[in-house]
């Protein structure tokens, strides 16, 4: 394909964008941006960290409230660890809360509260990959990075007809859309990819219709959209086993434990566990007359599935834990708990109340 039609290819699509850009909260609609608005480098860098392994739909409500809470990236750089922690709650990995302190601090204490506008520079920061530093790249400062998510591979696979399975196909895929990336008005060219791939191209039933890129579509033109992309067969994700403990004392405190820095769900408040295995050995955190509670708490991680076994006991006033530590009953607040954690809550809650 020449110049003047990938050129055509791009301008078309930001046609299509200027009519059909979606809402987001930390998105400067393409009018305002053509009026000069510029974005907020914050407010775009919260976006891509919070939409790593999320949706935008579970995004915008966790970014109006992060925005709410700290305006700015020194105010979430003197946030509390804890509290940032707990509004992270529900968006997975909080590798990626941790590391979204960090960064922040980092901006703050090295570059002076600014987001560094350069790919290399960006790419020094914690938690920021090639994927998070191009799209800080394109979106907050227009600069021509080529941003390439699930959404760009497919509707690449689809406009180009690419046939070779990912993950092998991404260097091709990656290629196609480097040529596509204008260089005027690339962060909108690169939000308006993902719109399309997210709103036209989809991935069951794409709305050629009314596609922009209806016309040389070739993917379109073959009839082998829904085919794309493919994909090499995933492994089957393993399940792994645990034991939660839940013990609360005659005054209503509950037994809770900081789980350790390293490993999923580090640093977090959680119930005391056994390992996460095939088999765990039983590994209570108090020495009671334990209860193993009917119904399993259940949660996805990204590489596994973990079934907790749930193990309930009262105990007395002067228990002594051999682990973990008292929350009183005042200061617990389950909304505070990690997911995994929270559903285990959630089936014993009733129980726990009951006496
Ligand atoms: S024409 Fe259809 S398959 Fe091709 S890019 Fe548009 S929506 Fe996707």
């Amino acid at each position: 394909m020449g110049e003047t039609a990938l050129h055509d290819l791009s301008f078309a699509l930001l046609d299509w964008y200027d009519r059909h850009a979606r809402a987001m909260p930390w998105r400067v609609p393409p009018a305002d941006r053509k009026a000069g608005v510029a974005p907020d480098p914050y407010a775009i860098w919260l976006s891509e960290v919070m939409l790593q392994q999320t949706t935008v739909a579970a995004v915008r409500d966790y970014h109006r409230k992060f925005t709410a809470l700290w305006p700015s990236v020194r105010d979430l750089a003197a946030a509390d660890d804890a509290a940032v922690m707990a509004a992270w709650a529900g968006l997975g990995y909080y590798a990626r809360a941790r590391n979204l302190l960090k960064c922040a601090r980092v901006v703050v204490a090295e570059h002076g509260g600014t987001f560094p506008r350069n790919h290399a520079t960006l790419l020094t920061l914690p938690g920021i990959g090639p994927y998070t530093a191009a799209a800080i790249g394109a979106i907050a400062f227009d600069a021509p990075e080529t941003v390439v998510d699930g959404n760009v591979e497919r509707v690449m696979a689809r406009m180009f007809d690419i046939h070779t399975p990912l993950p092998a196909a991404k260097p091709e895929l990656t290629g196609r859309a480097r040529a596509l990336t204008p260089q005027h008005r690339a962060g909108d060219y690169a939000q308006a990819v993902m719109d399309l791939g997210a709103t036209i191209c989809t991935p069951r039933n794409p709305a050629c219709g009314i596609c922009p890129w209806h016309a040389p579509c070739a993917a379109r033109i073959a009839g082998t959209a829904t085919d794309l992309p493919r994909k090499t067969p995933k492994k089957k994700t393993p399940t792994r086993y645990g034991i939660a403990y839940v013990a609360r004392r005659a005054d209503g405190a509950v037994l809770l434990e900081t789980r350790p820095e390293s490993g999923l769900l580090g640093g977090m408040l959680g119930w005391p566990c056994s390992d996460w295995a095939d088999d765990p050995a039983p590994a209570p955190p108090i020495n009671a007359d334990w209860i193993a509670v009917e119904a399993q708490a259940r949660h996805t991680f990204t590489h596994f599935h973990l079934h907790l076994q749930i193990m309930l006991a009262q105990v007395p006033l002067d228990a002594q834990p051999d682990r973990g530590h008292f929350i009183a009953k005042q200061d617990f607040s389950p909304a505070a708990l990690p997911t995994a954690m929270r559903k285990v809550y959630d089936l014993v809650a009733d129980l726990m109340q009951s006496d």
